[in-house]
């Protein structure tokens, strides 16, 4: 979806995983330098290593990096990693600012030699510009089409070698043939608790914002497995913290903070739980339909569908079913409500009521 056009629920949620241009600029201050200091991704990081200190020793350019992964997971940090570690400066784009070919074309040949091109959102670039990067990965050339129709002429563009960095949410949305013109692909997982209390220190540190083990347990907790997150939540409850407590975070004020901001012990905030307690408390537990669903919290059906569904999903509180969306017994318990009599997911009888209370005049 396209998140210049997201709904401003979406946009506004403190535990959104994007980040707006005012954010991205406190987040630079945030940036790990270099691969020691990137906190987790193991896997990655260990194989990124390798790659990168081949390439030094081999004294030329990087292969071509694709790096898959949730936003906030840390792709555009690690581009900027490559691009410090191999000493090169570095370009940053993303798809869908390239429309058309000669876009990428004043890219490319505007490189200088060795230089990192970070392209976020790959997969959303659009075709002829994809199709002229292929030859730009393979052999540092492309064509430059002049004119039109019969009278059309490919110009034959010499261009320096470079690293093509791409970024996307799911490698599976790329066509076989740009996928396999990388030589490395990156997948980045969702972090655990502890890396993200290591993450939380970290900032903290930067921040110059003190903050207990305990504080950092809490918001951790809340951050749903992304950095960008728990930057951002650790920087509410700073401000929480300096102006309803004595400034340092323990637990007891993280979690005061982020009651206040309405984002819960699981990292769930006003949309999520809105969308959990119509499921549970109209539907029973569904099955319901994804419109009726959307209809009941007052929200667009793709509000609920990117946006709050899929960390749900991943919780485990809610399933997509053939038949409607589901409740699971760990919504319930979350909500600390009870299910209906006779297994959760028929609902029949719980829905009646509701659904009169939410639409009736
Ligand atoms: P993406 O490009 O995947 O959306 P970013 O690279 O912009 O994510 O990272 C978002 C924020 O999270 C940045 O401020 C960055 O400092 C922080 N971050 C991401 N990954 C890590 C990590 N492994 N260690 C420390 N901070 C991280």
């Amino acid at each position: 979806m396209n998140w210049d056009d997201a709904p401003d629920a979406a946009a506004e949620r403190l535990v959104a995983a994007d980040a707006d241009r005012e954010e991205q600029a406190v987040e630079a201050a945030l940036r790990p330098k270099d691969l020691d200091e990137f906190i987790g991704q193991e896997r990655v990081r260990q194989q990124l290593d390798l790659v990168l200190k081949a390439a030094r020793k081999r004294g030329g350019t990087a292969d071509h990096v694709l790096l898959s992964g949730a936003p906030g997971l840390g792709k555009t940090t690690l581009s900027m990693i490559i691009a410090a570690e191999m000493g090169a400066p570095i370009r940053i784009t993303s798809g869908p600012a390239i429309q058309h070919a000669g876009d990428l074309a004043a890219i490319l040949s505007s490189l200088q030699e060795g230089e990192v091109l970070f392209l976020d959102e790959i997969h959303r670039m659009s075709r002829p510009a994809e199709e002229m990067l292929y030859m730009a990965m393979e052999d540092f050339r492309v064509d430059v089409v002049v004119g039109k129709g019969p009278g059309a002429t490919a110009i034959p563009l010499e261009l320096p070698a470079f690293t093509l960095v791409g970024a996307t949410t799911r490698a599976g949305l790329l066509p076989p043939p740009l996928r396999d013109r990388f030589g490395f692909t990156g997948h980045m997982e969702f972090y655990e608790p502890a890396e993200l209390e290591r993450v939380i220190h970290r900032s903290a540190g930067l921040l110059d914002v003190p903050v207990a083990a305990d504080g950092a347990v809490e918001i951790a907790g809340r951050s749903r497995g992304t950095p960008r997150i728990a930057n951002r939540l650790l920087r509410r409850v700073r401000d929480y913290a300096q102006v309803r407590a004595d400034g340092v975070i323990t637990r007891e004020v993280a979690a005061r903070a982020l009651e206040v901001y309405e984002v819960d012990a699981r990292g769930l905030d006003r949309l999520d739980r809105a969308v959990l307690h119509a499921l549970l408390k109209l539907f029973g537990g569904g099955p319901v339909g994804l419109s009726t669903l959307s209809v009941a919290v007052g929200e667009e059906r793709e509000t609920v569908e990117e946006v709050a569904e899929p960390f749900l999903v991943r919780e485990g509180l809610l399933a997509r079913t053939p038949r409607g969306r589901v409740a699971t017994p760990a919504a319930w318990a979350h909500l600390g409500l009870v299910p209906p009599q006779g297994g959760g997911g028929a609902g029949q009888g719980a829905a009646g009521p509701g659904q009169t209370g939410l639409f009736g005049p």
